[in-house]
């Protein structure tokens, strides 16, 4: 059987770290860096006889997610010990929820060319995160750094409803843009704030039941989730048209050779003895408790993306883009408020900004300018200070180093040129240089004109004003 006869199938478990100020059993603060093993204490390091106290936001934010992905929210939760131990874990057990999540039965909706799709969440609940090994700082073993213990952790768990790399890539990118929009998370992937477990199983087109899946853990960038679930689709493919079968396991994705290797046996949640967490009470919600919440929740994507369409008139192209990420959008809308030109800001977001963005290997985040520059920039060009291809070179310079438009072109010298006296003398130069076009327009060839105008922008490097030369040629060749 060919490739094309196996359908994949793919689950994400994403734990997304909250941005609550202190930790989610203590009061240390949560925030990233620091040296190590300053914000700490007893209750992090696992003193004997420390008593956890559960950090009221956490629940709101893992309210707002659940709200915000369609969930629905347990008025009756509670935390349940996930027994393991591993170094880095100094309780040897992390606390976490089993049987009663607070949140479940929700979806998010993607969209694959026209189509919409919904993706199931089963549960999203709250733990506490580990800390970390530090292995290569130090040659001989580990030093443990338990600034992260503790860290407040959301767990979105989907259903397998994912067919393609495509359907991944999408869940996860909105995923990724709701946590953002409700800000209780800031998604850094490269900071470890946003990571994936990555389940995937092949089966023939039209099987019903699902094959046996394999893991692969705490994938934290979109290119390495994709690249993966690509190499991984392939080998069960072909362990399975050689007559093998597919183990449960949980593998390891190396970045440099882009395979998969095994890690180990999938563990059963039965090898980690779960059981209530006798230091802590039930989690009770009242019905006013969440729907406080849910009236409280801000706009989503979604109906951001709604507005665009039918506030700013933007194209559902331009609307898609900006709405993806919180960053880029806050970033258009303010822009828009000063320039009052939304499709220009959309354009220069959706077009020059995004390809230098792409060039650089940025995120949106990282534009070293400001809302107020892009608006300035678009206000030159629509009051004709400069070209809109000058303007290109601007926003090159804005790129490298953070300065005003103004005094980019101040510097550059790249005023438009709109003093009629200059362009006069720009037009009567082409024009005696040019004679045969000068011929051809009298003639009747229109184009003749356009020529004479290029001809024109390039004698002043781009810096005439283009109507002005335009209207002054058609005077002059009447
Ligand atoms: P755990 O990995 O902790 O044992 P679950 O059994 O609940 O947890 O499954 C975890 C993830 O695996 C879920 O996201 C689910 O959608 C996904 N999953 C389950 N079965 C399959 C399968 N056959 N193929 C791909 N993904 C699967
Ligand atoms: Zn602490
Ligand atoms: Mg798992």
């Amino acid at each position: 059987m060919a490739r094309e006869d196996y359908e994949s199938v793919i689950g994400l478990e994403v734990h997304a770290e909250l941005s609550t100020k202190t930790k989610i059993f203590c009061n240390c603060p949560t925030e990233f860096g620091g040296e190590p093993n300053t914000h700490c204490c007893p209750v992090c390091m696992a003193m004997p006889g420390a008593l956890p106290v559960l950090n009221e936001k956490v629940v709101e934010y893992a309210v707002k997610a659940g709200l915000a992905t369609n969930s629905t929210i347990s008025r009756d939760s509670k935390n349940d010990r996930k027994n393991y131990f591993y170094p880095d874990l100094p309780k040897s057990y992390q606390i976490s929820q089993y049987d009663k999540p607070l949140c479940e039965k929700g979806f998010i909706e993607i969209e694959i060319g026209e189509e919409k799709k919904k993706i199931g969440i089963t549960r999203i609940h709250i733990e506490e995160d580990a800390g970390k090994l530090n292995h290569d700082d130090y040659g001989r073993g580990s030093l443990v750094d338990l600034n992260r213990a503790g860290v407040p952790l959301i767990e979105i768990v989907s259903e397998p409803d994912m067919r393609s790399v495509e359907e991944a890539d999408k869940y996860l990118k909105k995923l990724k843009s709701i946590l953002e929009y409700i800000e209780v998370s800031d998604c850094k992937m490269q900071e470890g704030s946003l990571r994936a477990d990555v389940n995937v199983s092949i089966r023939k087109k039209g099987q019903k039941e699902y094959g046996t899946r394999t893991e692969m853990k705490n994938m934290n960038s979109f290119k390495s989730i994709t690249r993966a679930i690509e190499y991984e689709i392939g080998r069960q493919i072909e362990v399975v048209e050689n007559g093998g079968k597919i183990d449960q396991e949980t593998l390891r994705w190396d970045e440099v050779s882009g395979k998969t290797f095994p890690m180990r046996n999938k563990e059963d949640s039965q090898d980690y003895r779960y059981f209530p967490e006798p230091d802590l009470v039930a989690i009770k919600l009242s019905e006013e408790y969440i729907e406080n919440i849910r009236k409280n929740l801000p706009e989503l994507p979604e109906s951001r993306k709604q507005r665009y369409l039918t506030e700013y008139n933007l194209s559902e192209k331009g609307a898609n883009i900006l709405t993806a990420s919180k960053y880029l959008s806050d970033f258009f809308e303010k822009s828009t408020k000063i320039c009052n030109n939304p499709k220009a800001v959309c354009n220069w977001i959706m077009s020059d900004i995004a390809r230098i963005l792409n060039e650089k290997e940025m995120e949106p985040d990282e534009i070293p300018f400001t809302s107020e520059d892009l608006a300035e920039l678009i206000e030159l060009i629509d009051k004709g200070t400069i070209s809109s291809k000058i303007a290109k070179d601007v926003l090159d310079k804005m790129f490298e180093k953070p300065e005003k438009p103004t005094k980019i072109i101040k510097e550059n010298g790249w005023l438009q040129i709109s003093d009629e006296g200059a362009i006069k003398e720009v037009v009567q130069k082409i024009i005696s240089q040019n004679l045969q076009s000068v011929q051809d327009y009298r003639g009747g060839k229109e184009k003749a004109l356009g020529f004479l105008v290029g001809q024109a922008m390039k004698e002043t490097k781009g810096k005439a004003n283009p109507q002005m030369l335009n209207t002054m040629f058609k005077e002059a060749l009447k």
